[in-house]
Order: C-alpha cells, then structure tokens, then sequence
C-alpha cells in the first residue's frame, strides 16, 4: 500500500516543492545522492575507486517536458563525459531516455542518444540506457538495439517483475547484448508485472541464471542478500569465472556488502546519482523500505513545527 502510494507521488510534480524544500529531506537525500553538482559525484567516483568499487554515473532528470529540456539532458551528459575524461576517471555513465525526450519525439531522443554515445566512444566510456516504466519498455529496447548496432559501448535494464521480461532476455543474448538485470522500481499494473515479492524474486533468480550462462558480462543489480546468494552459489556450482560479471548497487545502499564483496573479488559498480532533479528518484528509494519513509516522516514533522 506505503509503496503504491510513494511510486504514485513521485510522479506528482505539485509535491515536489513541498518536499525538497524541507532541509531534512534534503539532508537525508544526500544519503542516496551524491549532491547536485558532478564536483561531488567525481569525488564519490574516486572515493569509491579507492575501495575497489567501480561507478555509474546517473545525471538525474527523467520526463523532460520540452525539446530544449531534452537538449539541455544532453549537453549536461557531453559535460560530464568531457569531466570524466579530463579527470582521468574510470566511470560508466546511465541515462534514461524520456530526459532525452523519447515522450516528445523519438527522432529528438534518438538525435541527443547519438551524440552522447559518439562522444562516449571517444572517451571510451560505457553507457547504460536505464529502463523506466512498462510504458517505455518497448520504445527503450527498440532504440537500444537499433543503436546498438553501431556504438557497441552501451547497455540495456531489464527488471524482474515484468512478464515480458524471460523473452526479452532471450532476445538480447541472442545479440549478445550487454544486459543490467534489476528488480524494478515502477508502479506496474497487474496484467504486466508480478505484484508479490516472492514472484519477484524467483523471476530474478531465473533471470540472473540465464545470463550468467549465456549473457555478455551482465550486472546483477540488487542489494538483495538472497539474490546475491543464489548469484554466488550459482556461478561457484558451474564454475563461472568472477570476472564475467559484476555486481552494482545503488550509492549509499548496503556500503558494507559492496566493499566486501569487492574485497572477496567480486566485481562491483556503484550507481551514483547526482544533480538537482533528484525528487523522483529519492521517492522510489523511500517507496522500497518503508522504515526510510517512518525516519523521514519523523524528522519533517519535527521540522514542519519549526518552519
Ligand atoms: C545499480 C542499480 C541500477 C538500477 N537501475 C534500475 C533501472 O534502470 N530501472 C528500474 O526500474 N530499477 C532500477 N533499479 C532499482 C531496482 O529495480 C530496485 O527497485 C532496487 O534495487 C531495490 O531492489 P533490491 O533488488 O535491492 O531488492 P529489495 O527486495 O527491494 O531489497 C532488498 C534489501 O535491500 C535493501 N534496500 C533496498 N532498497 C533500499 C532502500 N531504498 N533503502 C535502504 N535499503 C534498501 C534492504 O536491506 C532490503 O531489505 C536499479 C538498482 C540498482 C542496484
């Protein structure tokens, strides 16, 4: 219920001001978010470099509501990658397509993809496509392996709880695409998603076999104990060897299983999400453990007597 009414609100842009105003919810977003200025997430990148833990980084935007937003998403990306060059960093990059503008005009999304990719392959920098709701699942997929063809240096989400989800990984190691396998973060209806964890979490124990056998360097993506167990026994039992996958988890989540699995030999990735639209993003986090919600309910009320 807590979690369908959070992914409902974070769509809600009248609450936004409401919320990030507060210096509480603001603070207690820095957990999740490395700040609002890429000054800060390439700190966290070398920061975490020095833990051996790799990084994503994921410029926050997503439903640009015009062309120019969308072409603004863009440039704030070739920015970034122009950073990560110059500071000599190693670091993915993650995106999402509707802050290029997919809702808009595909041709526009298409056009700023192009650009970051080109400039990406430059620089030698990887970019994952994220994925967003089941409404753009197919769009996202399309474009991906439309692209995929000619810049090599991408990857795609696929997210466990949607039915589709078996066949769309099929198809994508039958191109031997590079796939980041999550659990999914979206209110998704019933005729499309599993709504019970336990559902959930089989479909990603399938899912995560599937491309540890056959996928290209997939990156299981959870901060899950079980699933990072099953991950674990699955490729011990085949003899996979580590360095054909990795883990990555979300920065300022489960900091203790990242750096020990990254100090057994694990490959792991960090997603570092920074930047000032960060509300929706915050939301899902709040939305997956509601004891985040209690703490912050707590501290705004106590704030809101203040204010
Ligand atoms: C690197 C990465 C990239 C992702 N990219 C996408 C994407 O492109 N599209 C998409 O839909 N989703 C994405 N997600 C989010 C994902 O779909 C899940 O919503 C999220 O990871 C929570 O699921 P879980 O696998 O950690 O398992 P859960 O069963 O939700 O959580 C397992 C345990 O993890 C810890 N945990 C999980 N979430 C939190 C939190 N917010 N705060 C504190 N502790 C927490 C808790 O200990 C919890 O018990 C991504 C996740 C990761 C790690």
């Amino acid at each position: 219920m807590i979690r369908r009414l959070l992914l409902f609100l974070s769509n809600r842009r009248w609450l936004r001001p409401l919320i990030t105003r507060y210096p509480f919810s603001r603070s207690f977003a820095w957990r999740f978010i490395a700040g609002e200025t890429s000054d800060t997430a390439l700190a966290a990148v070398a920061a975490l470099r020095r833990k051996g833990v790799a990084s994503t980084l994921d410029l926050l935007g997503e439903s640009v509501s015009d062309e120019r937003a969308a072409r603004r998403s863009a440039e704030d990306y070739l920015a970034l990658l122009d950073e990560i060059h110059a500071r000599g960093l190693e670091s993915h990059v993650s995106l999402k397509l509707t802050q290029m503008g997919l809702d808009l005009d595909e041709a526009v999304c298409r056009a700023n993809l192009v650009a970051i990719l080109e400039r990406a392959r430059e620089y030698g920098v990887f970019v994952r496509i994220d994925m967003e709701g089941s409404a753009h699942t197919q769009r996202t997929l399309y474009m991906f392996t439309d692209l995929r063809r000619e810049y090599e240096g991408c990857g795609v989400v696929v997210q466990s709880y949607l039915y589709r989800t078996a066949q769309d990984v099929e198809d994508l190691i039958a191109v031997g695409a590079r796939v980041r396998l999550c659990k999914g973060a979206y209110l998704e209806p019933e005729d499309r998603a599993y709504q019970n964890k336990g559902d959930v979490d089989a479909s990603y124990k399938r899912l995560t076999e599937r491309l540890l056998d056959d996928g290209v360097y997939p990156a299981i993506a959870t901060h899950d104990p079980a699933m990072i167990a099953h991950a674990r026994a699955y490729v011990q039992a085949h003899d996979i060897p580590l360095d054909r996958f990795e883990f990555q988890m979300l920065y300022g989540i489960r900091r203790d299983l990242q750096e020990s699995l990254a100090a057994e030999g694990y490959n792991v990735r960090c997603y570092i999400p920074f930047g000032a639209e960060w509300y929706p993003y915050f939301m899902r986090r709040l939305a997956e453990r509601p004891a985040n919600l209690m703490f912050v309910l707590r501290n705004l009320m106590r704030e809101g007597r203040r204010i």
